[in-house]
């Protein structure tokens, strides 16, 4: 039963003993593996509202899983009973009717980022990782290599379909559009950054860039570049003295701080700085920027010169390249990936460089004697231009202001021994990164909150946040009560939970 009057049309449901169980409980973090009495894989909204419709009645606990990369157990934690697996529902398609393209929740990047471009010649600004599923990374936001230029994914988000279940716990599924006339207009806009796994199960989006009217699917979207200025550079860590990479990581984001105009071409300029642990022997930089846009090699060439001013280290790797957009320059991962790994992450938003402190601090763990796992890093990203231009209410997405997106990793490992060390050394370094906002990045001159879509389960524990700031305004800020009344209008019952997920407002 869906609830009240409606016919069931059950998905596929998996249950332990199948042979294909195994491989769907888990995700891409190997720190986590569920155990739900059933994994069901929709091929269609009514077999979600189906699923979700009988899991409800039955009061069974229930997750979705899209492409599977969730940083943290939202997925897989042991109380989930009934797990959606919505990799079936994957289908890219022009939407005439509604002159947008539609994108299946289970389609993951890569398909979303080859049909886009074979048949339109057209993008999204999303991020690098190719496996991971537009499901959850859209609703959290959507940043990558062209966001400078073109904004976030949730900036061309149109429409989204959401199978949510109401007081009485009916599962019905709603189509909410950004149209001003809209009845449904608040929950779309939960969905532009208010993070995955809270309001309901989305099945499809329709995206297309606001402003644009058009019936030619090309038209759409942004277009795709056709190639890119590539650089690679390796620097080595010997002789990289404490001042010498806090030359670097300055003018690296001081680059960043004088180059946020989205009408500049600089905008098309995207790097990632990945600083990796002094065991990998060097660290890198990547940058890239469309071979075609204006001033592009001028751009190229400048944030380079800026880049390495100063600095007195020689790379040991330096190439230059002009490749094809897709097929060499897409994917590029940003993290360390290994798809048997066991993984922890935090993050932070910069609205301008680093305070000295933190740059030694940074200097200090990543040249940590005591650790060896050559993976450790922390990854800079390049954020802003386009992105700024938001207003942080428009979207649920409320960091309009940052420079940069900063990734702490410890690396990946792969047995479950080594998960109590690396963490603990992980949070050590996180702690006194943010020593002066209680160990975490309290939205203030230097920091602008964190990402939603990495999300990190310590924000909500006051051992490790000892800011007195909850760990909503860190990831919605002023966003978040609106975020609460969209919850209390969609999933009154609390359905659609974890451990960091927005919580009912008070009565
Ligand atoms: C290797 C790697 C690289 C990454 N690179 C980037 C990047 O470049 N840019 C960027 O912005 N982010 C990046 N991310 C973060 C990524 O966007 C998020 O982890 C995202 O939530 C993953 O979505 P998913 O569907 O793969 O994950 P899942 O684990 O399936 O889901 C993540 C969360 O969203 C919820 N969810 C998933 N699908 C649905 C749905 N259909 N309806 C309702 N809730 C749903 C889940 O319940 C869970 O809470 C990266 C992550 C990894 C692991």
């Amino acid at each position: 039963m869906t609830g009240k009057g409606v016919e069931s049309v059950s998905p596929l449901a998996i249950e332990p003993g199948d042979a294909r169980y195994e491989n769907l409980v888990q995700g891409y973090n190997h720190r986590f593996t569920g155990r739900p009495e059933r994994v069901c894989l929709p091929v269609g909204t009514d077999e979600v509202v189906a699923a979700v419709g009988d899991a409800v009645a039955a009061g069974k606990r229930i997750a979705v899983r899209s492409g599977g990369h969730c940083f943290e157990d939202f997925t897989a934690s042991p109380d989930i009973e009934v797990l959606l697996d919505l990799s079936q529902l994957n289908t890219i398609a022009h939407d005439p009717r509604r002159r947008a393209i539609e994108i299946g929740a289970g389609a993951t990047l890569g398909e979303v980022y080859r049909t886009l471009f074979k048949r339109w010649g057209v993008t999204i600004p999303g991020g690098t990782c190719f496996d991971v599923g537009a499901g959850g990374h859209v609703m959290g936001g959507g940043y990558g290599h062209l966001s400078r230029r073109d904004g976030l994914v949730v900036d061309h988000l149109y429409a989204v379909e959401v199978v949510v279940v109401d007081e009485s716990g009916r599962a019905r599924a709603v189509v909410a559009t950004a149209a001003d006339d809209d009845p449904h207009r608040e929950l779309w806009w939960a969905h532009t950054g208010g993070g995955g796994g809270n309001f309901g199960v989305v099945t499809r989006y329709w995206l297309r860039t606001p402003g644009v009217e058009s019936d030619d699917p090309g038209a759409l979207l942004p277009k795709a570049p056709a190639r890119v200025f590539k650089r690679t550079v390796m620097w080595p860590w010997d002789g990289m003295s404490e001042d010498a990479f806090g030359t670097l990581l300055d003018n690296y984001c001081a680059w960043y701080e004088n180059n946020d105009d989205a009408g500049s071409p600089a905008a098309g300029l995207w790097s990632n700085l990945v600083a990796t642990h002094r065991a990998s022997g060097m660290f890198g930089m990547t940058v890239v920027i469309d071979h075609d846009g204006p001033d592009a090699e001028a751009v190229f060439t400048e944030q380079y010169e800026a880049v390495v001013k100063g600095v007195g280290v020689e790379p040991v790797v330096h190439t230059r390249e002009v490749v094809p957009w897709f097929s060499s320059w897409m994917p590029s991962y940003t993290f360390p990936n290994d798809p048997k790994g066991r993984y922890k992450d935090k993050s932070g938003n910069l609205r301008k460089g680093f305070t000295e402190r933190q740059r030694r601090v940074l200097y200090r763990y990543l040249t940590d004697p005591g650790r060896s796992n050559p993976t450790t890093c922390v990854v800079i990203a390049g954020y802003g231009g386009k992105v700024n231009t938001v207003s942080p209410q428009a979207t649920a997405t409320v960091q309009r202001d940052s420079i940069l997106k900063v990734v702490y990793s410890c690396g990946v490992w792969q047995s479950k021994d080594e998960d109590e060390a690396n963490i603990a050394w992980l949070r050590r370094f996180y702690r006194e990164v943010y020593a002066e906002s209680g160990g975490v990045p309290v939205p203030g001159d230097v920091s602008s909150g964190a990402y939603i879509g990495y999300p990190d389960a310590d924000l909500a524990d006051p051992a490790f946040n000892s800011s007195g700031v909850d760990w909503p305004r860190i990831y919605y800020g002023d966003n978040h009560p609106r975020l609460q009344q969209v919850k209390r209008a969609y999933d009154p019952r609390d359905v659609f939970r974890h451990s960091l997920s927005i919580a009912l407002p008070p009565q």
